[in-house]
């Protein structure tokens, strides 16, 4: 490598990536004092299909490191989920997931355009105390020096390459994370699906102040209001499949008139596209660099907690970097832990939802039933549901209890599935969700001995 070098002495912490997670960590490592350059190689052109639902946490975090104000908060305020079974015979049967209310926590997420919401955290945190950023830069190279730590080889926007050597350095440079590849850190990768998004009036949009998730055998589909009278409606393609065919099947479960209005957008504008990938990184942490956001590992959409997650990453890394007085190594050995148990409960949770939703085994169907009879049974069940959807639970013993206790409607079903003549599918499917909650009571204690 040639050229110009910057020290450890001018820059204490490189951000590769200036999403929503390179902002949300270069804001929360600002409160440490600590001098912080961005890496962005935007503004991309165009828009850009991502995550646009903020559950609580995620805008509390958001609030807390001063990216976003309620006084002045751009998007459209969100109460929780409002989801519709794949039952056309009964589509008005949609069950409500409001976000719980605990004195003192914030209790509504926010739907917030991507580009606006991107745009907005990249600017404001350029005004934060020693944080800079390069626009239309970009990591190209990375060496490893003989310590163990990084030198990373950045392309300016006129061209010229520099050398940055970091105390620390961040990879907050998306799912397909180069940063990721250049410090050896190898990852499992599943494509699930595609997804197809457009903007529409929200005058029609059902349950208007919920993220509305409509569930059937062509996928997962989205609707939500983002503020400015607009609303966004993705559909899930699965992998194989037409897009058009599968639009139409999703569409056949939407309410008439909002389904008009996709329609009239669909026949005169293009969607924007998105792969749905689950990537599962073997760590999160390497010499003194450590991957923030999707980076670090994401997973289907479902839960719509990437953003949530990411913000999570960047308030977890500043205090563990102000619990170990700013010792890299101990504080990245924490942050590696302390992100690890979110990852584990967020992914294992967006998995097993997507293939009950999704599967269409009698195992799935059994699962699927539990789940919706499981949320009739009270609003106290939606909203501990909704805790572990949100991230405001981040127990992987919240979650096996959960489902164990989902398991155990199977008993509640067992007559009509009787009745049904398919005893023997039920018989397995028990089998298999008791299997199921072994697994996840086993990964609970081997986290807590961890
Ligand atoms: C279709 C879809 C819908 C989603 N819906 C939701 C939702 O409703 N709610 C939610 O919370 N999450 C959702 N997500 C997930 C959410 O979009 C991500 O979790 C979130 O955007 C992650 O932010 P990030 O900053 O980690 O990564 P990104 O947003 O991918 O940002 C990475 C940044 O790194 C930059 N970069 C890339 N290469 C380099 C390089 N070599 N050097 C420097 N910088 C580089 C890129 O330009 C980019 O700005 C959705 C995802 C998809 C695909």
């Amino acid at each position: 490598m040639q050229g110009r070098v910057i020290y450890q002495e001018h820059i204490d912490v490189l951000i590769a990536g200036g999403g929503v997670g390179g902002a949300a960590a270069a804001a929360a490592l600002s409160q440490l004092g600590l001098r912080i350059l961005i890496i962005e190689p935007g503004p991309a052109q165009g828009r850009r299909l991502a995550g646009e639902l903020i559950h609580p946490p995620g805008i509390d975090g958001l609030c807390r490191l001063g990216l976003l104000s309620d006084r002045s908060m751009p998007g459209s305020p969100v109460k929780g989920f409002a989801i519709f079974p794949a039952d056309k015979d009964d589509p008005a049967s949609s069950v409500t997931l409001r976000y719980g209310e605990k004195p003192g926590t914030r209790h509504l997420g926010r739907a917030i355009e991507h580009r606006i919401l991107k745009d907005h955290l990249l600017e404001t945190v350029q005004r934060f105390p020693g944080v800079t950023a390069w626009i239309g830069a970009r990591v190209t190279r990375i060496e490893e020096n003989p310590d163990g730590s990084f030198t990373a080889m950045v392309r300016s926007n006129d061209g010229e390459e520099i050398r940055i050597r970091p105390r620390l350095f961040l990879g907050a440079d998306g799912p397909m994370s180069r940063v990721r590849k250049l410090i050896g850190i190898s990852h499992e990768t599943r494509r699930y699906s595609g997804m197809m998004g457009i903007e529409v009036e929200d005058t029609h949009l059902p349950n208007n102040g919920y993220g509305n998730i409509f569930l059937n055998s062509a996928g997962v589909a989205y609707a939500y209001a983002i503020g400015g009278g607009r609303a966004r409606v993705m559909f899930e393609v699965l992998k194989g499949a037409d897009s058009k065919e599968s639009i139409k099947t999703h569409l056949g479960l939407f309410p008439p008139l909002f389904r008009l209005d996709i329609e009239r957008v669909l026949a005169t504008s293009k969607p924007l596209a998105a792969a749905n990938f689950c990537i599962v990184p073997n760590a999160s942490v390497r010499g003194n660099a450590a991957l923030v956001g999707d980076a670090r590992g994401c997973c289907h959409p479902l839960t719509a907690s990437g953003i949530t997650a990411a913000v999570k990453d960047a308030l977890i890394l500043r205090d563990a970097l102000s619990e170990s007085n700013l010792d890299i190594a101990t504080a990245l050995r924490r942050y590696s832990r302390r992100c690890g148990r979110l990852e584990l409960t967020r992914r294992t949770l967006a998995e097993e939802l997507r293939e009950a939703f999704l599967a269409q085994t009698p195992e799935a169907l059994l699962l699927r039933e539990c789940i919706f009879s499981y949320w009739r049974t009270s609003d106290k069940a939606c909203v501990r549901s909704m805790a572990l959807l949100s991230t405001v639970d981040t127990s992987i013993f919240s979650l096996a209890t959960q489902y164990g206790t989902v398991a155990l409607q199977a008993f509640r079903l067992l007559p009509r599935w009787f009745f049904e003549k398919t005893v023997v599918d039920w018989h397995r499917g028990v089998l298999r969700l008791v299997h199921k909650s072994l697994a996840f009571q086993y990964a609970a204690i081997r986290q807590w001995l961890y």
